[in-house]
């Protein structure tokens, strides 16, 4: 998957080209949403929302968490990883992290994803990205270990010196 999603890279010219004709003619835009709709939710049980997550998920949807969680676990995972809605379904995030340590992804897992813009659902995640409207959807590897400079300290006034 991550060698197709490279191959299908949106700064290879010939895919946002793809993306603007699909635009320019809905009956084909439709059709291809379609196979789009049938074979993500085969492979991922994709929801369609739109703004693809999967390539910083290891290939876990996190659409298929019962809450939409896009940015870890709630923290109601059961101590089996079952989920805390459903605990006969494992917890996405688990499967996320296991699949993202399989291929020495991790790193991934320190991103932060930005909310989604709603208006997309039921959209073409791959014409969305292929036209640059997902750009900013996450943010850099190592966001989430960087020190906050821009303020000092919260201390309780019983640690002030
Ligand atoms: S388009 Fe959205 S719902 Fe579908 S697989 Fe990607 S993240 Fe999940």
């Amino acid at each position: 998957m991550y060698a197709l999603h490279h191959a299908l890279d949106r700064h290879i010219p010939i895919w946002p080209a793809l993306g603007k004709a699909l635009r320019n003619t809905p009956g084909v835009y439709k059709v291809f949403t379609a196979i789009e709709r049938r074979t993500k939710r085969e492979l991922f049980g994709c929801r369609m929302c739109g703004q693809c997550a999967l390539p910083v998920t290891a290939y876990a949807c996190p659409m298929t968490c019962p809450k939409q969680l896009r940015n870890g676990p709630c923290g109601g995972v059961n101590p089996d990883g079952g989920c805390e809605v459903y605990p006969d379904q494992r917890c996405v995030w688990l499967m996320a992290y296991e699949r993202a340590e399989a291929d020495g992804k991790t790193s991934d897992m320190r991103r932060l994803q930005r909310p989604i813009d709603q208006r997309k659902w039921g959209q073409s995640s791959w014409v969305n990205y292929w036209m640059g409207e997902d750009e900013g959807l996450w943010t850099a590897e190592d966001v989430v270990m960087q020190p906050r400079l821009d303020h000092e300290p919260l201390l309780l006034d019983a640690q002030k010196p």
